[in-house]
């Protein structure tokens, strides 16, 4: 294989790795924020509930006081129920009784469904007790993931950063890998990668054919051959490609993976 192209596919699962890295670490912030929205979320709902459980109270509290309001008219009205004189006087009084006893009543039945709603919002608030308990927790995690994966994440990208500068020196240290290197560049740029494993006679990044005489060139290298070490690129996708005579059987090809275990 071309001597640079070897050097470019492990320059290739550098700048993979150091992507990955920076993206992990670009995330931290994401991560964070998404914790306590979570945290910050469950704190309102139990807020809420408790606000809710409150009004229930107060509302009860007055439904009381009014029921006792009616059944002290009820006992005053009964009275002047009992020193009635006349039937006019009877009927009117038993009416204002009436009208006392179905507001109780109503009263009675409201107070009934507070009750209710009370118990629904003490399950709810067990849920958002949980709720609350998870995502603090979750908060904590994370904060400390963060804090660890940014301490390694800076340091592992310090070190490939020095790693990369060394290979690409080396790499631009012929004419031939100047203009190998800035290919990679360019198309490195405009599609991701610029390297492409070829297996089972295609491109493994972009998955198009390769023309039987160039998978020939690729895979059947004659030593002697003054093609030997020309580098090939993929004719749809523009990559570099490269064959691995360890892979004896087409596979998977995860962008970065296969590259770093050719290292
Ligand atoms: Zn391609």
């Amino acid at each position: 294989m071309n001597e640079v192209l070897e050097k470019l596919i492990v320059a290739q699962a550098v700048d993979l790795e150091l992507a990955r890295l920076k993206s992990e670490l670009a995330g931290v912030p994401a991560r964070r924020k998404a914790a306590e929205t979570a945290l910050r979320a469950a704190e309102d709902a139990l807020r809420k509930i408790d606000e809710g459980m409150r009004k229930e109270e107060v509302l009860r509290r007055t439904q009381e006081s009014e029921v006792r309001s009616y059944k002290d008219k009820q006992t005053r009205l009964r009275k002047q129920l009992d020193a009635a004189t006349s039937t006019a006087q009877v009927t009117a009084l038993e009416h204002e009784i009436g009208f006392t006893e179905q507001a109780v009543a109503k009263l009675e039945d409201e107070e009934l469904a507070s009750m209710e709603r009370t118990e629904q919002l003490e399950i709810d608030r067990s849920h958002a007790q949980e709720a609350l308990e998870r995502t603090t927790a979750t908060l904590t995690r994370e904060t400390v993931a963060c804090e660890v994966l940014t301490e390694q994440n800076t340091a592992r990208i310090a070190d490939l950063t020095s790693e990369r500068a060394a290979i690409r020196a080396d790499v631009g240290a012929t004419e031939e890998g100047e203009r190998l290197l800035s290919q990679y560049d360019r198309v490195a740029k405009s599609k991701g990668t610029a390297l492409s494993e070829a297996t089972g006679q295609k491109c493994s990044a972009c998955q198009m054919m390769l023309r039987t005489q160039r998978w020939n060139d690729i895979t059947d290298r004659d030593p002697n051959s003054p093609h030997k070490d020309e580098v090939f690129t993929c004719e749809t996708c523009g990559r570099m490609l490269f064959y691995d005579p360890r892979r004896d059987a087409p596979g998977e090809w995860t962008p970065g993976q296969r590259l770093a275990s050719s290292k």
